[in-house]
């Protein structure tokens, strides 16, 4: 390997907001033959709209769900999280609730005290079985429990980035398998995964999921990428070949995890790190 040639494709990324912190992450990309990528905020645009308010209780208002919900979400990093609390502060003008306790169970949401009162915000995964056959799939949910009583629900649409046909086809015609992996249920997944152009999808999975995964792809022989943003992303940004993480929307643990940091947020710069890794290595042998 030649030094001389690594540092000079690390400086040409470095132009392009593409941060490498090794010369060895960047060899080992050009091998690659799997790439992860995480749904929320990297292959979608992470700024999920709600469109979509639901009282399950008549003891409270869409507005006390609202209100509840984001109180409780002001305290994640999660984009949902973030999405909710913009929406509550653009349409009503309370100020928040003292939530205490506050926890956030990976892969799943979020818990917290109010006053008393046990709340705990998330997927499918919060609510016990006899809730989960009446409920829909189709758009994102964030499920609202009081004291382990389903009490409402906000529904959310997250949108596909713009250019992410484009970077799938791409990264497809260098023969690097793209896989989508998210914690989201089955059908968004399914979805996004089929707008993107992408065959392999798994959804509900755990943070453990993504990485026990990428284990199991490399004991196949396969080398694998990972790109994501979020904190419960970091597991697996370690445990790939080579971790990619978000600039400025990543959390800063998913940003210590990885090798490489895209600073746009952007996926559209993975085809050029791709060809770029790919072609410095036949320089170097
Ligand atoms: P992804 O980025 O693929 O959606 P994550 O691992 O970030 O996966 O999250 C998995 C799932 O856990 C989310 O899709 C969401 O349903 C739920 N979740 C995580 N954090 C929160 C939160 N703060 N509020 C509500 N739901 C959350
Ligand atoms: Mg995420």
């Amino acid at each position: 390997a030649t030094p001389t040639a690594i540092m000079a494709a690390i400086g040409n990324l470095s132009k392009k907001g593409i941060l490498v912190k090794d010369g060895e992450s960047l060899e080992e990309l050009a091998k690659v033959n799997d790439l992860i990528l995480d749904k929320t905020g990297t292959l979608t645009c992470g700024e999920p709209e709600v469109s979509e308010i639901i009282s399950c209780n008549d003891k409270y208002s869409k507005k006390e769900i609202i209100h509840i919900l984001a109180s409780l979400e002001n305290k994640s990093e999660h984009p949902l999280a973030k999405s909710i609390v913009k929406y509550y502060k653009n349409h009503e003008n309370k100020t928040l609730k003292e939530v205490n306790d506050f926890e956030i169970i990976p892969g799943t949401g979020v818990k917290g005290k109010i006053r008393n009162d046990e709340l705990i915000a998330g997927n499918r995964k919060i609510l016990n079985k006899t809730y989960e056959t009446e409920l829909d799939d189709e758009t994102t949910a964030v499920y609202l429990c009081k004291n382990n009583q389903l009490i409402g629900a906000v529904l959310l649409s997250d949108f596909l980035r713009k250019n992410a046909v484009d970077v799938i086809l791409n990264l497809k015609a260098m023969n690097v398998t793209p896989i989508l992996m998210s914690g989201d249920n089955k059908n968004t997944t399914r979805n996004i995964a089929a707008k993107a152009g992408i065959d392999n999808y798994k959804y509900d999975c755990l943070p453990e999921d993504k990485s026990n995964y990428i284990k199991e792809l490399q004991l196949n022989d396969k080398k694998v990428a990972m790109i994501g943003d979020g904190l419960n992303d970091a597991p697996s940004l370690k445990k790939a070949n080579v971790g990619i993480s978000m600039g400025s929307i990543g959390s800063d643990i998913s940003i210590e995890a990885s090798n490489i940091t895209l600073i746009h947020d952007n996926i559209r710069d993975l085809p050029h790190l791709f060809k770029l890794s790919r072609k410095t290595l036949k320089t170097i042998n």
